[in-house]
């Protein structure tokens, strides 16, 4: 008998921390695209950041664990948190289709940001060719940018790829962070649980150590 695929929804961040803007980004694309679930995939060691400019692994997946723990559809992948190297989403993602059910369907999602320097990935063009991508604006998007870097990506790689309009959320890790070396509250803005591992770890009181010169 022939069962219909499943519709997945995959979304790589370094989660460093967690945060509400995380949360309604996948949130939205679930329900506005009747996802069946949504995997949320920490990077281990991202390409562009060494290991020492990042929270440990296992802290960024338990904060996402935590984070999505209420959510029925909400899974955490460790793919990428358990390997040494670096990992690219390309093979992530390949990885991924290649446990799963035949006819699933991915979605890969991301804000305007990465969406805006996709180009950059490694292997982008393998990545579009196994997922639709579906991005989102984020507070301080030039739309008009946007929309014709999609343009772009479609007439370069033929790569389905949507835009999905949901309430911005001006929320970044970068801002929390700083909020919680500079002991600003950051109630609302992350899930209290995240907040309470966050201060049990004491985690963010330094700066990580790309940021020394910033701020
Ligand atoms: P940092 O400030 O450290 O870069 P971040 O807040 O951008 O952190 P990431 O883990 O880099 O979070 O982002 C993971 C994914 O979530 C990316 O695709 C990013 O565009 C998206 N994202 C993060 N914050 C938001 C937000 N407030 N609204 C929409 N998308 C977001
Ligand atoms: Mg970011």
């Amino acid at each position: 008998m022939k069962t219909e695929g499943k519709r997945i929804g995959l979304m790589g961040g370094s989660f460093d921390p967690i945060h509400y803007g995380h949360l309604v980004l996948a949130e939205e694309m679930r329900s506005k695209l009747s996802l069946d679930k949504v995997i949320f995939i920490p990077v281990g060691r991202a390409p562009h950041k060494r290991a020492e400019q990042m929270t440990k692994p296992r802290q960024r997946y338990d904060m996402v664990m935590l984070a999505t723990l209420d959510h029925p559809n909400f899974e955490v992948s460790a793919i990428e948190i358990e390997r040494e190297e670096v990992t690219y989403s390309f093979e992530t993602v390949a990885h991924i289709a290649k446990n799963s059910a035949p006819g699933d369907e991915f979605y890969f999602i991301a804000g305007a940001d990465a969406l805006m320097e996709l180009e950059t990935w490694r292997s982008v063009e393998v990545l579009l060719k196994m997922v639709t991508f579906v991005g989102a604006a984020r507070p301080g998007t030039d739309q008009q940018e946007l929309i014709q870097k999609m343009e772009q990506l479609r007439q370069r790689y033929g790569a389905s790829i949507k835009l999905v309009e949901l309430p911005e959320l001006d929320i970044s890790s970068t801002d929390l962070r700083r909020r919680v070396r500079l002991g600003l509250s950051v109630k609302y803005l992350m899930p209290e649980s995240v907040s309470l591992y966050i201060g049990k770890h004491k985690l963010y009181l330094k700066e990580l150590s790309h940021e020394r010169l910033s701020d």
